[in-house]
């Protein structure tokens, strides 16, 4: 395979996608997503601070730990009190971006998120990314008008019927009106796939990058499906690093410019393997500044939040393992750069 080191968006056909999943042309897919996210982003990795502030959920995911149905759960909700402290520790770093995550958790009414969303605003010099899950159109858009800059909605798959098999509560339709919605009011939007989640295809996961890569997204999330013991997912296998990397890879020679993570499923998989994603098409790492008391339980998968260290010395140690890389974190904002490098 080869093919000039180029800034623009590739465009890749579903089969010549299915092919890079094959792993036959791994060293000239990672060269080339090295190139590009280096020379996009000038070696530097954009840091996130995000605070799960809550891990009730109204769905019932199959893949998911904190899905309703799952009773082992010790479940939590932090007040507005302790958010603003969690985001007070992120900007005290100097951190530019922080993530408000949760369930979907309908307690925390849209005029109290609209309200958190103004007092961070006004508090702190830092952007706002939530992923609250499928809240309905007049409360994005009032949170939009209170100041979040950008929103998080991972399909997970644009396969309908996989979608249907995992997320038996959600409506496929409705979830990708809503994206286009966020899209719409001007967020800076994202979505992502998880990988090999049971029952996905080749040609399934080749579609949603394509499906992806046209939707002009600033955020493309993927991340390897986890099996976790208490849900109905539970025998199926883990999904595999490498084949992550791949998809990352993809994604950022088919958009440039967009803000793809290094999620925390890949390091509960493989130790080295978030930093490795750095090297293979990602720039953004996101560590948790959820509270001590209630980290450990927002458990969406097996090892997720399980890291023993204080949030200093973890953040010291994602600092020290980018820099081992050659790379630099970099705190600022870090917003989309899609619109730079389009076809
Ligand atoms: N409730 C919101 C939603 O679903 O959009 C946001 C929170 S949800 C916990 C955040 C993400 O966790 C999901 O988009 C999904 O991709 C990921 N996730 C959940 N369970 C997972 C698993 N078993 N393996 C990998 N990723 C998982
Ligand atoms: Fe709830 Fe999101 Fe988990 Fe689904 S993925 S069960 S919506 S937290």
């Amino acid at each position: 395979m080869s093919a000039p080191s180029s800034l623009l968006a590739a465009k890749f056909s579903q089969q010549q996608i299915i092919e890079f999943l094959s792993g036959k042309h791994d060293e000239w897919l990672f060269d080339q997503a090295k190139y590009v996210t280096q020379q996009v982003f000038n070696n530097q990795v954009y840091i996130r601070g995000i605070v799960e502030f809550s891990n009730h959920c109204r769905n019932n995911c199959h893949y998911c730990g904190l899905r309703s149905g799952n009773r082992q759960v010790s479940r939590y909700r932090l007040t507005d009190v302790e958010i603003l402290d969690a985001v007070s520790d992120i900007a005290q770093l100097g951190i530019g971006t922080v993530v408000l995550q949760s369930g979907d958790d309908w307690q925390y009414s849209a005029e109290k998120i609209a309200k958190l969303i103004e007092k961070i605003k006004q508090d702190f010099d830092i952007a706002i990314t939530l992923s609250l899950g499928d809240r309905k159109h007049h409360e994005l858009k009032l949170w939009r008008a209170a100041g979040a800059d950008r929103y998080l909605l991972k399909m997970e798959s644009f396969n309908q019927s996989l979608f249907n098999q995992c997320r038996p509560h959600s409506d496929f339709n409705e979830r990708l009106a809503r994206l286009k919605y966020i899209q719409s009011l001007g967020y800076q939007t994202g979505s992502g796939v998880i990988t090999d989640l049971p029952g996905m295809t080749d040609e399934i996961l080749a579609a949603d990058i394509i499906t992806l890569s046209n939707m002009a997204l600033d955020m493309l999330a993927c991340g390897p499906f986890i099996a976790h013991p208490q849900t109905p997912f539970a025998q199926h296998a883990n999904g595999d690093v490498l084949r992550s990397h791949r998809v990352s890879a993809i994604l950022r020679l088919m958009n440039p410019g967009a803000n793809i993570p290094a999620t925390s499923s890949l390091a509960v998989l493989q130790p080295n393997a978030r930093e490795l994603a750095l090297m293979r098409g990602c720039n953004v790492i996101m560590p948790s500044f959820t509270p001590a008391g209630v980290y450990h339980n927002y458990n969406i998968y097996p090892g997720k939040n399980a890291a023993t260290k204080q949030v200093t010395q973890r953040v010291a140690s994602i600092f020290e393992q980018i820099q081992h890389h050659g790379l630099q974190p970099n705190l600022s904002r870090g917003d989309s750069k899609r619109n730079h490098y389009v076809s």
